[in-house]
């Protein structure tokens, strides 16, 4: 079990993108990354994180921007809610660049 003390950097000189994880889903992102305010741009949000287009879509689908600043800001209180667990759970196995029409609350 001889282990090279150094074998990482030489690993370490491929060029890898940096990995971003989806924010809501956890999954990797594939192509097209979103960014999306926590709290709103307008309610004055500041911090960028990276959603997939359809994570992007299907929380402004379920969420007004006024619910997102009060009570949704953070992925914790999202994933807590029913819809949002549902689609969490639905697309855990769909590859990074899947889409799909959104339903949204009517
Ligand atoms: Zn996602």
């Amino acid at each position: 079990m001889a282990r090279k003390n150094r074998g990482w950097q030489e690993e370490d000189e491929a060029e890898a993108p940096p990995a971003l994880i989806c924010w809501l889903c956890s999954r990797p992102m594939g192509a097209e990354t979103v960014w999306h305010h926590p709290v709103p741009k307008s309610r004055g949000g500041r911090e960028q994180q990276p959603v997939h287009p359809i994570c992007n879509k299907t929380i402004h689908a379920n969420f007004s921007n006024s619910d997102l600043e009060k009570r949704y800001s953070t992925a914790e209180a999202l994933l807590a809610h029913e819809e949002i667990a549902r689609f969490v759970a639905w697309i855990a196995n769909k590859p990074p660049d899947f889409n799909a029409p959104t339903k949204g609350r009517r």
